[in-house]
């Protein structure tokens, strides 16, 4: 065989848009919970391709289904359907709210697509005077001009303006301050669940209540996006479940696809009935490999010896996670819900969280940042217990090495 030249870090300085800054190594390969590098170095993650890698790497499930789809039909478009996509949109419908499903390929064009329809909706429905959209600030909602604009973290529209109007933000788990926002002016109501970059911060269940009860009064749609607490991660299947709070549209991705870039928003059939033909779409869109990968991850992740299996892991990382700060002091916070955790941290440490990754990716150990100052985990959600104590420790060793100096 031919080998290809070899590329290195270094290249991606010369070859790639500087909008991301890699970690110093390259992975070529992962199997479960382990990755290795182009060294042949092992590496331990915690951070599931950031909550992307629900049944971990190159899951033997996942590997089939993808490889058989890709022996029979990869792309139709739209313009023809296809077994994949219908399985899979009957799936989500038999197993959440949902009446109706509209696929794409990334959270942001999910989202994407929950604020246009909530525009449409409004304007089939109420006329042209509601149009109002709230969300909430730490939110993350995607990088498209809308999504980001809907998006609650300003550094990320700085320098994009103009931005779409009417768009506006309140803070998040402020019920009083929230009231006083909505109106009838408002079309749609967007929040996190569970804030995964904004800092891993969980809505309290009082908050999501309210807001479910004050957009039912003003009539405005409430769309949760799941894109990151959604598939399994929560600990349920989707964290509305957990709450007992339920949107009027779900957008969801990341872990959807376990990997095969995949997203869904889920909606009821009245609302659904806004997108007329030709109202929206997408090329790829419930492309049949996308939606092979997915209906293989649902069934997998819809077990509830799995999603019991989350809580445990849960449970078992929150005893971990306080014993080593019982030994450094370096977490003033441990939060999260199911497998997706944060961990923010104390002074003198904050505003330092990409240290701890340095200092991870150094022993052994890929985790994330959700800001500066919290570190998040969001491993596989079948992380066998023997890796999470073996993650820990190297977790542990890391700090040690930055509480030494
Ligand atoms: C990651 C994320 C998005 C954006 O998803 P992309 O696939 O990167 O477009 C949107 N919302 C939430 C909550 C996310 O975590």
């Amino acid at each position: 065989m031919i080998q290809a030249s070899p590329v290195t870090r270094e290249l991606f300085d010369d070859v790639m848009v500087p909008n991301y800054a890699p970690a110093a190594i390259v992975p070529v390969r992962g199997e479960g919970s382990r990755l290795w590098d182009q060294n042949g170095r092992e590496y331990l993650d915690f951070a599931g391709g950031i909550a992307v890698n629900v049944l971990g790497h190159a899951h033997p499930r996942l590997v089939a289904a993808l490889t058989e789809q890709a022996h029979k039909l990869w792309h139709v478009s739209n313009v023809l359907t296809n077994e994949p996509a219908l399985r899979l949109a009957q799936k989500l419908c038999e197993l959440t709210f949902a009446q109706r499903v509209f696929f794409a390929n990334s959270g942001a064009e999910a989202n994407e697509a929950a604020l246009k329809l909530a525009r449409k909706y409004a304007a089939d429905h109420f006329g042209p005077d509601k149009r109002e959209i709230i969300a909430f600030t730490q939110a993350f909602h995607g990088r498209t001009l809308f999504t980001v604009t809907v998006g609650g973290q300003p550094k990320y529209t700085e320098g994009f303006e103009p931005l779409p109007p009417a768009i506006t933000h309140a803070p998040f788990n402020d019920l009083a301050t929230f009231a006083a926002a909505i109106s009838d002016r408002t079309c749609a109501v967007i929040l996190e669940p569970v804030q995964g970059e904004g800092g891993v911060t969980g809505a309290t269940p009082e908050f999501l209540q309210g807001v479910r009860e004050l957009c039912d009064r003003h009539q405005a749609l409430l769309i949760f996006d799941e894109v990151q607490c959604g598939n399994g991660r929560s600990g349920h299947l989707y964290a509305y479940m957990g709450y007992h709070v339920t949107p009027d549209i779900l957008t969801t991705a990341k872990g959807l696809g376990g990997g095969f870039p995949i997203s869904a928003m889920l909606t009821t059939a009245p609302i659904a009935a806004s997108l007329n033909v030709g109202s929206h779409g997408t090329t790829y869109g419930g492309n049949p490999l996308g939606c092979a990968v997915a209906g293989a991850v649902l069934e997998l992740i819809s077990d509830p010896e799995l999603l019991a299996g989350v809580r445990r892991k849960h449970a078992r990382f929150m005893a971990g996670l306080r014993a080593i700060n019982e030994r450094f002091g370096v977490f003033r916070d441990l939060r999260g819900q199911g497998l997706l955790l944060g961990c923010e941290l104390e002074e003198p440490w904050r505003g330092r969280s990409r240290d701890f990754i340095k200092a991870a990716l150094d022993e052994g150990l890929l985790v994330l940042v959700a800001g500066p100052d919290v570190i998040r985990l969001a491993p596989s959600l079948i992380i066998p217990d023997e890796l999470i104590e073996a993650g820990l420790e190297r977790l542990e060793r890391a700090i040690a090495r930055l509480a030494a100096g």
